[in-house]
This record gives C-alpha cells, structure tokens and sequence, in this order.
C-alpha cells in the first residue's frame, strides 16, 4: 500500500531497490497546483491525493512515486516496480515522478527547505540508482503546455544543484520527446 510516511534514509534505500526492468531515463518534477502548501493538512492530504486519481481519475494508484510535504515529510507513493507510473503522458514508463505539495505558480519551492533538501536529496538518489546526470532532471512543463511544477521553479538551477551533488556522473542524459497531451495534475 502506498503513502507510507519514509524517512529520507528509508526513502533513499527504498528507491535503490525498486529498480524495475524498464530502463529509468528521466525524473520529473510536479507541484500539485491543489492543494497548496498552505492547505497541506498531514497524511490527509496525501490520501486526498491519492483518492483524486484513484476515485476521479480512475488510475490505480497515485500517481506519482514520491509525494513531499511542505514540512519535508516523504510519502511513498507508486512503486516503480509495480507498473507504469502516471504522472506524465508519454513518460509514464521510462521516468520517475516527484509530486509536491506546493503551488510553484504562488509558492516559492525555496520557502519551505525542508522539502526542497529532500527533494533535491531523493533526485541525487535516484539519478546516482539509475545512473543519470542532471541533465535527467525534468519539468513535468517540458513535456506538455502546463507551468508545472510552478513558474517561480527554475529548472537550471536545481539541475545546477543537482550537479554539485552528484560527484561522478555516469552516462549522458537522454533528451525528451516532446508531447503536448494534456496532463495528470491534480484538478479539483
Ligand atoms: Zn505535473
């Protein structure tokens, strides 16, 4: 069952051990738009999450793989090595999706540092789990007309970020499709 409160340490061990077959080629990054951070209400909220693409969209589970909270808190959302994730149209299977509690269009990711340590934290995770480099780092807007996760984001610094973190990249990143499919985000 997923939205399991994990610890960063957990949830780092736990991503380098859901390693599906599929070949992982992307993170992307997503604000929930709705809820806010300021409506961030604990573990309810996540499942309210969860119940949106579950109950109205008709997904089988959340759909993103990692849920963050305004305060830091991680929540193990779809696991990769349980299928396909949803989170983003023509990626749903070569990518992992980071969902945050946050409206990037009002709310600055860098007003609330705990979740912005542990997402850029996770990412290192998983970029060094499935050997990437920054430039794996997506925005759910490079791949659709959407501002998400937030026009207050800005993708080169955290992919600049990301590459003081990660030491010894491995392999180039892939560069992305475009796809202008309309997009999972949470509406309600
Ligand atoms: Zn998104």
């Amino acid at each position: 069952m997923s939205l399991e409160k994990v610890t960063l340490k957990q949830a780092q061990e736990r991503a380098a051990a859901d390693v599906p077959p599929r070949p992982i080629r992307m993170i992307i990054w997503h604000h929930f738009e709705v809820p806010t951070a300021r409506d961030y209400e604990g573990i309810v909220t996540m499942h309210s999450v969860r119940r949106y693409h579950v109950e109205t969209r008709g997904w089988g589970d959340v759909g993103y793989n990692w849920l963050f909270a305004p305060d830091g808190d991680i929540y193990a959302g779809r696991s990769l090595t349980s299928g396909d994730g949803a989170h983003c149209i023509g990626h749903n299977d070569d990518s992992v999706g980071l969902g945050m509690c946050l409206n990037g269009d009002e709310e600055d990711l860098a007003l609330f540092p705990e979740m912005q340590r542990n997402v850029l934290a996770l990412t290192v995770t998983l970029c060094e789990v499935f050997g990437l480099t920054a430039e794996a780092l997506y925005f759910h807007r490079d791949f659709g007309s959407k501002t998400c996760p937030g026009v207050l984001l800005d993708r080169a610094q955290y992919r600049a970020a990301l590459t003081a973190e990660l030491r010894t990249p491995r392999q180039e990143g892939v560069p992305p499709t475009v796809n202008d499919d309309p997009t999972s985000d949470i509406r309600r």
